[in-house]
């Protein structure tokens, strides 16, 4: 299998109690089954066992499991699984972040007149209603937030079957969010063109080895055509190199296959499981910031701050916003601009130091200049910063 396929995607299937999640999101399951191993089947009851008690039903303590599911959610996507959650969790905040979190979502709502549930009532949540005893029934006493743009409705009244209905779901079509890309091909076809200047190490690798112990673990994010690994590693580091450019990745794989100091993994390096397994002396990000959004970067400060040991230290080299291709192309977000089809964003580094400073790093060394990272003809001002843990 093709090492990016298994990007992971969210089902996430909503609707008051008796509209069919469970029902449609069983069907889905199978039917994707049928394609796809890295499935997995979150239903609401389900989930309810599994956390026990611990969480309650007041409005609070429903919240605060709809955001643990979509947490849940996310870290299952992270790994690249295809996630269907079957729950009702109608907040707005928790959708919008499933939006923002997830590499692709799709959210269902089954949208299904009250006398119709009422008429359903397979669990007796509705059968207090005539009497006016009904308490804590969501959408009934209980407000919730209806989804306000679910990516597909479906008016489950059993006006369309079962099968109908997943149907309509797989008809959608998937897009992966553009801030996910990780523009591979890009990548992949930049690293397959031989070029001697990109494989000897960058300026940023050897300005900073004599301060790299040897035996220690490193962490590189975004190792591109493994570079920088390779010279760590022959520096006798530990070295664990992350990009998501499968072909790149593979090609490294197969030549270190038999070397113990070094393993190259293919994986989104903002959530790679290989975050988790920490603890690393040092972790190591040259021009791979400026690949992934804001609030990316912030998601990947905390990891690494988790990922370093105490006293660990991270090094960071990335474009600057007075970068002089700064401002070029197709704007795409605050400082981010697609030039020639790919991906950059300009950094400040004043912003980039207080959200350091926010995880809890200490800053050791930061400067702004050019003479950093010359090619060819080029010497922009670049960003180095220097954190530890
Ligand atoms: P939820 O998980 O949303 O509480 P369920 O999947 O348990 O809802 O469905 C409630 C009941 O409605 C079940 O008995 C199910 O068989 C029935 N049901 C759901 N969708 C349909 C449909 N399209 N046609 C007929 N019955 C349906």
């Amino acid at each position: 299998m093709n090492q990016k396929d298994s990007r992971g995607i969210l089902f996430w299937i909503t609707g008051l109690s008796g509209a069919g999640k469970t029902t449609i999101g069983n069907e889905l399951y199978y039917r994707l089954k049928r394609e796809h191993s890295n499935l997995v089947l979150l239903d609401g009851d389900v989930l309810k066992r599994i956390v026990g008690g611990q969480v309650g039903y007041s409005d609070s303590e429903r919240h605060e499991r709809a955001w643990m599911y979509a947490r849940l959610c996310k870290g299952l996507t992270d790994q690249g699984l295809i996630v269907i959650c079957c729950t009702i969790a109608m907040f707005d905040d928790v959708r919008q972040w499933n939006r923002e979190n997830n590499k692709a979502y799709v959210e269902v709502f089954l949208d299904v007149p009250m006398e119709v549930l009422i008429m359903r009532d397979q669990k007796g949540m509705y059968s207090g209603i005539k009497e006016g005893v009904i308490s804590n029934v969501a959408g009934v006493d209980l407000n919730v937030e209806y989804p306000k743009n679910p990516d597909i409705t479906i008016v489950n009244d059993g006006s369309i079957g079962i099968k109908k209905c997943v149907d309509l779901i797989l008809s959608h079509k998937i897009v992966y969010s553009k801030d996910f890309m990780r523009d591979t091909d890009y990548w992949n076809s930049y690293y397959n063109k031989s070029n001697d200047e990109i494989l000897k190490p960058s300026k940023f690798a050897l300005d900073i080895i004599d301060g790299l112990k040897k035996g220690c673990s490193i962490l590189e994010l975004g190792c591109g055509n493994g570079r920088d690994s390779v010279f760590f590693a022959n520096n006798g580091l530990l070295v664990t190199a992350i990009d998501a450019a499968d072909g790149i990745i593979t090609k490294l794989q197969g030549q270190h296959n038999d070397n113990q100091n070094i393993r190259f993994l293919c994986d989104d390096f903002v959530c790679s499981s290989a975050l988790f397994v920490g603890q690393y002396d040092y972790c190591y990000s040259r021009f791979s910031l400026h690949a992934i959004n804001e609030q990316q970067q912030r998601e990947l400060l905390s990891n690494v701050y988790l990922a370093l040991k105490k006293g660990g230290v991270f090094y960071i080299e990335v474009r600057s916003v007075n970068d002089p291709i700064f401002g070029l192309g197709e704007c795409v977000g605050k400082n981010a601009y697609r030039y020639n089809g790919h991906y950059r964003r300009f950094l400040e580094i004043d912003d980039l130091l207080n959200e350091c400073r926010q995880v809890g790093f200490n800053v050791l060394y930061a400067k702004e200049s050019t003479g950093f990272a010359p090619i060819g003809d080029d010497d922009p001002p670049i960003i180095r910063v220097v954190v530890e843990k």
